[in-house]
């Protein structure tokens, strides 16, 4: 992977990606959602015209009405998506020493899948493994499982694994039964009780499972690993934008993780620094690897150095009498 690529395109939201798409609209007017099975829109014309170029090259004037977001990032056929990108087998290791609840990989999160700040697909915990021991910040994402419980557990296949290691939703064939968010231990799925808050032109897209864009009520979702970005050679959004280098991605059959500055040897990384898999003995086998929260860069206190009230307040009283909370 190229990180210096990697850090200029951090900035870029998938929104973004997708606005791009827009401009290649052009041919597409129109066409774009019948393949997506839906209905013209029988809104009025808005009056507004928009110069556009056609197929043959021809510059024509259409009404804004007609100007749709293009799938640009369904780049790939359903079965490939469900397949996963060959040759690939996706890690993930979280460095516990260095993190300090800094957040940015969270709000990169949000941002970039267009959710609201009260859907975290990724966490941030604060965790202490016995009473003697100092508390630390335990980022959480999903797992990836190698023996993924919610996989089984799914009645209809909406939610599966790929062979390049991600666990991955279909919103369109999700029923919300949430079979897999009570099999999976690490409580790392969400539930769309409302009706996610979508631009109008996403929200008439059929459904991309890797992009989770549009959400829909009624479905679960989770941390995807970013496989729109994987697809590009990019890092995850949570990677880029960590300011601490916490989170490291790469393959695993080329034994290389990356958080963007550094990269390292993942087995030597494992094998060096007692890299560990949380709750392993569940044998869900987990694709992201911890490394202990040993000779830490940050007090743990600084984790809450200029939050809002409201964050400190989910952290009330941990700190002094910290008890593991990474399963709430
Ligand atoms: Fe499934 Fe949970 Fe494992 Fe993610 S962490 S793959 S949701 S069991």
């Amino acid at each position: 992977m190229d990180n210096q690529e990697n850090k200029k395109q951090a900035g870029a939201s998938r929104r973004d990606i997708l606005k791009l798409g827009a401009l290649s609209a052009i041919a597409a007017c129109g066409g774009i959602l019948a393949s997506c099975n839906k209905t013209a829109d029988p809104k009025e014309e808005t009056g507004e015209k928009v110069k556009l170029l056609s197929p043959d090259g021809q510059l024509v004037e259409v009404d804004k009405k007609y100007l749709r977001f293009a799938d640009q990032t369904v780049r790939v056929s359903a079965e490939e998506a469900r397949r996963g990108i060959p040759g690939r087998k996706f890690v993930m290791v979280i460095d516990l020493a260095k993190c300090k609840n800094a957040r940015k990989c969270v709000a990169a999160c949000q941002k970039s899948h267009l959710r609201p700040e009260s859907k975290e697909w990724l966490q941030v915990k604060l965790l202490k493994n016995n009473e003697d021991a100092a508390p630390y910040w335990f980022p959480k994402t999903c797992f990836h499982c190698d023996n993924p419980p919610c996989v089984k557990v799914c009645p209809v296949d909406a939610t599966f694994k790929r062979t390049d290691g991600l666990v991955l939703i279909d919103n369109d064939r999700c029923i919300g039964c949430k079979f897999c968010m009570a099999a999976c231990p690490y409580s790392t799925r969400v539930f769309n009780w409302e009706e996610p808050k979508f631009p109008e032109d996403l929200v008439k897209m059929c459904a991309a499972p890797e992009t989770g864009v549009p959400g829909r009520i009624g479905t679960v979702e989770k941390c995807d690993f970013c496989p729109d970005m994987a697809r590009e050679g990019l890092l995850p959004h949570c990677v880029s934008a960590c300011p601490n280098g916490v989170f490291y991605f790469g393959d695993q059959n080329e034994d290389a993780v990356t958080n963007g500055e550094e990269t390292v040897r993942f087995s030597d990384m494992i094998r060096d620094r007692s890299g560990y898999r949380f709750a392993e003995d569940l044998g869900t086998q987990p694709r992201v690897w911890y490394l202990p929260p040993r000779d830490r860069l940050f007090p743990v206190e600084r984790g809450l150095d200029g939050k809002p009230e409201s964050l400190k307040k989910r952290f009330e009283g941990l700190l002094e009498n910290t008890a593991e909370n990474a399963d709430e």
